[in-house]
């Protein structure tokens, strides 16, 4: 048999490291009929920047910019062509790729990712979008041959559990020479065509672990951990081969843990998550401070098995959920600061513009009561 040349362009071996790119998408208001009365507390202002209202003082918002800002009006396909599709065509060339879904519980990350059949999300059109490319390449490059195939996991309570299949033990992280991140025993379902695909993940995702909490009845409280493929041989001498990874991540919501209630087994989540959550952060940070410090991957089961495809040579993109209605401030307040690391406190009232009633005060003083509320309880 020809020997096996294993071409790496891995994350982990390369010294480049690449920005992870940051952008907002802020779902629309779900009740029409509230919208009336209450309005929004965050509002777009233009294709990168947004504000919130500053609960501290109604006279000023504070104001944030990202890489995009994807407003209340942005399609599924919008958000998939600005920050998925140009990462794709790497994943055919040997390199890593991660997307992530961000934010509190209900602001819309499984929406963005998952989606439902009238509106899909970016899982289903990037691994339409992977088999379209392979195809094209297939023909234009007769001297290779692809393969695609899906791993799909969730991590909960920092257990790595295999969504492919049920049942199955925490399963172990591993590094291999070329800094590649394996899960041994990990299934790995290969892949004709999307409706293959479509096939073996939809069951899949029903096993997901959900509980309730008092903010939500289906709260996610795991991360679920989408794995697509792309190996890439040469037919002929050398047997050239590259492999490259793309992970679809739908995180467990980041709303602070305090105020949902949690206790027992829905405490012990909160810790995990909230670790897993924090080591993104610390992660994500470091990678754009672009320093060449210390990134600490290795703590926490997330950032350990995301190790090859964020940062380094990968092409990462996170989008942050957030939620208009006033119910969500906090938790919109501080996963924008999570998102963003600088903001602008600008002198200027959050206005309402379409409607002239509840006054500024009155918002100021919901938000205050609110405030009180959230920190003694
Ligand atoms: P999460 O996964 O963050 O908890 P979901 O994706 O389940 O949030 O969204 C919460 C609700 O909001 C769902 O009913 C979803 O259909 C709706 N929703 C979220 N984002 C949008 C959007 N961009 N447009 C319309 N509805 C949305
Ligand atoms: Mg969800």
């Amino acid at each position: 048999m020809a020997q096996r040349v294993s071409v790496n362009d891995g994350a982990a071996g390369s010294k480049r490291t690449s920005r992870v790119r940051v952008a907002v998408r802020l779902r629309p208001y779900l009740d029409k009929q509230d919208e009336k009365g209450e309005g929004p507390c965050v509002r777009g202002l233009g294709p990168q920047k947004l504000e919130i209202i500053n609960w501290r003082n109604a006279t000023e918002t504070l104001q944030y910019q990202f890489d995009v800002f994807h407003g209340e009006q942005t399609t599924q396909q919008e958000v998939f062509l600005t920050s998925v599709k140009p990462i794709l065509p790497h994943i055919l060339n040997g390199q890593n790729a991660s997307v992530f879904a961000y934010g509190p519980t209900g602001a819309g990350k499984t929406h963005t990712m998952l989606g439902s059949q009238e509106q899909p999300g970016i899982i289903p059109r990037a691994v339409k979008e992977v088999f379209k490319l392979v195809d094209v390449q297939e023909k234009e490059q007769d001297g290779w041959e692809y393969s695609v195939g899906m791993s799909y996991l969730e991590i909960y309570n920092e257990k790595v559990l295999d969504l492919l299949s049920p049942g199955s033990q925490d399963l172990p992280i591993r590094e291999d020479k070329d800094r590649n991140i394996l899960i041994p025993g990990l299934t790995r379902t290969p892949l004709l065509s999307f409706t293959d695909f479509d096939t073996h993940f939809i069951p899949a995702s029903l096993n997901r672990t959900t509980a309730s909490t008092k903010i939500n009845q289906r709260s996610s409280r795991s991360h679920a951990i989408l794995l697509i493929k792309v190996v890439k041989s040469q037919r002929g001498p050398p047997h050239r081969q590259q492999t490259g990874k793309l992970y679809l991540v739908d995180l467990a919501g980041s709303e602070d843990n305090r105020r949902t209630g949690n206790q027992g087994i829905r405490l012990k989540e909160s810790g995990a998550i909230n670790l897993s959550l924090f080591t993104l952060s610390k992660v994500v940070d470091a990678l754009n401070a672009g320093a060449g410090g210390r990134v600490p991957y290795r703590d926490s089961k997330l950032t350990r098995l995301l190790q090859d495809s964020l940062g380094g040579s990968a092409h990462s993109v996170m989008i942050t959920n957030i939620a208009p209605e006033y119910r969500y401030y906090f938790d919109t307040f501080s996963a924008l600061n999570f998102a963003a690391k600088s903001k602008q406190i600008v002198n200027r009232p959050f206005v309402r513009e379409t409607v002239l009633a509840p006054t500024i005060g009155k918002q100021c003083s919901f938000m205050f009561f609110f405030f009180l509320f959230s920190f003694l309880f």
